[in-house]
């Protein structure tokens, strides 16, 4: 009995301890923002990273939390076709239009496309795409970084 006991045990997870990986995507994007007084209301880009964490309490068969190459095929891809080389906007501003009649490439969101609301997009398509993603860091610049992810 207490063999079986103890090997329930050691079957559960113990505290919080987890798993995590974090991959990297480096894109280019523009935005402005709305409603903001400083340099950031006027077209601009960047040259920002995401660094997208995931966690796990267990390893798969193969050893490993996720492989790297899902993570990359699911969130590179996402990002490649969506952000990279695109003007982020939000659905209200006012250059949409002619823009758009531009045939520039556009992705328009709710909010505006600060990197806090940039962070919490990328993190809610690699949810939808079933990665136990924990954390999405949009840096910015190579100082600034914004970060959206669970609590503890
Ligand atoms: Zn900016």
């Amino acid at each position: 009995m207490k063999g079986a006991a103890f090997g329930c045990l050691l079957t559960t997870p113990v505290g919080h301890t987890m798993f995590r990986v974090s991959c990297e995507v480096e894109f280019c994007y523009g935005h402005r923002l709305l409603n903001y007084d400083g340099k950031c209301c006027h077209l601009h880009g960047h040259n920002g990273k995401a660094v997208i964490t995931l966690e796990t309490p267990r390893l798969d068969e193969r050893g490993m939390v996720i492989d790297f190459t899902d993570i990359k095929r699911v969130v590179n891809r996402w990002i490649d076709d969506n952000l990279d080389h695109r003007m982020i906007l939000s659905e209200n501003d006012p250059a949409v239009p002619a823009l758009t009649e531009l045939g520039e490439p556009l992705f328009l969101m709710d909010g505006n496309p600060t990197a806090e609301n940039i962070a919490r997009l990328i993190f809610d398509r690699a949810t939808e795409a079933g990665l136990p993603v924990v954390e999405v860091s949009l840096w910015e610049t190579p100082r600034c970084v914004a970060t959206y992810g669970s609590a503890e």
